[in-house]
């Protein structure tokens, strides 16, 4: 198959997760406007890295991914495969066909948080609470500083659109990681499969880190990628007993699967200093902790595009991965 076919494939499969979501009964009841529209697309002409939410009117919202994340996406997806030894751990990485489908996995996995990401932003009003703000872009904002957001504020607001993205992701996961782990391990586990997927995610805010020193000035519009990091793994435990179809581990197992796959990858795979990586993660709970009381403070809740408090994310959502 050729590169374009592979291409148009992804971005085919890429609208179908999309509108698996976007147009789920379950989803669409909670909304507050039943006229609320949120629509779908890859850029295939923008080879720029980077995805965005866009206001298109006074209840339309666009979500855009470039063609150039796929693109950055996917090659990360083969460096890492091949770099990182705990990743997969027992692939047979001389078997094309497992190969090709975790990194089809890796791929599928990381556009689908970066959708789930943008799509919060519209769910959690942060397109609503203030006029300036019409357009949300990642990798980091141009917007922000311009129209004289603050950092403190805009890091808080993408705090908040990640924790609601990880329930997403851990969501979608329990509905595909069964059938997953078998055509990639040999000794399929739900351990291991959870362990796989966690480091997978540590991989993507790695990749945002390998962004942020290419950019030419960092702008400080987003927290930095280890807190983000933290702000997955911290939902993802939290929301854990609430998620049917996970797999099944006591409670302390979990915390120790988490915090053991995190310690693994900053302190042994990136070479992280332990106690450095213990303050690092004093740092991004304190971060963590604010973002509350920032949204608070910025009366949030009433922009909300969604009634009632929470958004369930209980539902399954059958979505492509591999
Ligand atoms: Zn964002």
């Amino acid at each position: 198959m050729d590169a374009s076919e592979v291409w148009k494939d992804v971005f085919q499969n890429l609208k179908s997760n999309a509108d698996v979501y976007l147009g789920s009964d379950k989803i669409r009841q909670v909304y507050k406007n039943p006229g609320l529209s949120i629509s779908f697309s890859v850029d295939d002409l923008d080879h720029r890295i980077n995805a965005c939410i866009r206001k298109s009117g006074s209840s339309n919202y666009d979500i855009r991914i470039l063609a150039g994340l796929v693109g950055a996406l996917e090659q990360h997806g083969n460096e890492v495969i091949h770099s990182c030894p705990i990743l997969f751990s027992d692939l047979d990485r001389t078997d094309e066909k497992r190969i090709g489908i975790a990194h089809s996995y890796l791929l599928y996995l990381w556009l689908d948080f970066i959708f789930c990401h943008e799509w919060a932003h519209a769910l959690c009003g942060h397109l609503d609470f203030d006029s300036r703000i019409n357009e949300w872009y990642e990798f980091e904002n141009e917007e922000f500083p311009a129209k004289e957001i603050e950092n403190q504020i805009s890091q808080r607001l993408e705090a908040e659109a990640d924790s609601v993205a990880a329930k997403f992701s851990l969501a979608r996961f329990s509905t595909y990681w069964e059938g997953l782990t078998k055509e990639l391990s040999p000794n399929p586990t739900g351990k291991r499969a959870l362990r796989d997927y966690v480091i997978a995610m540590l991989l993507l805010f790695k990749f945002f880190e390998e962004l942020r020193a290419r950019a030419e000035k960092s702008k400080n519009t987003h927290p930095i990628p280890f807190n983000r990091a933290f702000i997955f793994l911290a939902f993802c435990l939290g929301e854990y007993s609430n998620i049917p179809g996970l797999p099944v581990l006591s409670s302390e197992d979990k915390d120790l699967l988490f915090g053991v796959a995190a310690v693994e990858f900053y302190v042994k795979v990136l070479g992280i200093d332990p106690t450095q990586y213990l303050i690092k993660s004093i740092e991004a709970a304190k971060f963590t902790e604010s973002v509350g009381r920032t949204i608070e403070s910025l009366g949030m809740n009433k922009y909300r595009i969604y009634a009632g408090k929470k958004i369930n994310v209980n539902g399954k959502n059958e979505g492509k991965h591999a």
